[in-house]
């Protein structure tokens, strides 16, 4: 989508450091990371948040999750353990408006979230 920051990464118009790639999703470290491990994967057809998501797009929503995994055991969080994220709307803090995943490790993490 035009405009789109991460439209723009995947298109290899904004750089990123990438740490994942298959035909559906990329994965590229978060510019601001909140733990020692943050990565963002996101699938590579434009679609602004998860409550955009139908029916149509449940392929997709399991290649983003098994992706995260993927990234998770690339960032050696196996063992440790990680947070997977997805934050939609104003009360989540949502900022870019393109599904994305955080995989967040390295660190042990509260709960709730603030
Ligand atoms: P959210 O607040 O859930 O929408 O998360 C958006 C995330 O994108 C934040 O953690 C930002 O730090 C991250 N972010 C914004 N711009 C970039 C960028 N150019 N490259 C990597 N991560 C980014
Ligand atoms: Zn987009």
């Amino acid at each position: 989508m035009t405009g789109c920051l991460f439209c723009n990464i995947v298109a290899r118009k904004t750089p990123a450091q990438l740490v994942f790639e298959n035909a559906h999703v990329l994965a590229f470290t978060d510019i601001r990371p909140v733990a020692p491990a943050h990565a963002l994967v996101i699938p590579k057809r434009h679609i602004g948040g998860v409550h955009e998501a139908t029916a149509a797009d449940a392929e997709m929503l399991g290649q983003l999750v098994l992706a995260a995994r993927e990234v998770a055991e690339g960032l050696g969080l196996s063992g440790t353990g990680y947070r997977l994220v997805v934050n939609q709307g104003p009360d989540a803090g949502q900022s870019v408006f393109h599904l994305h995943c955080h995989v967040i490790g390295g660190r042990s993490m509260g709960w709730p979230p603030g």
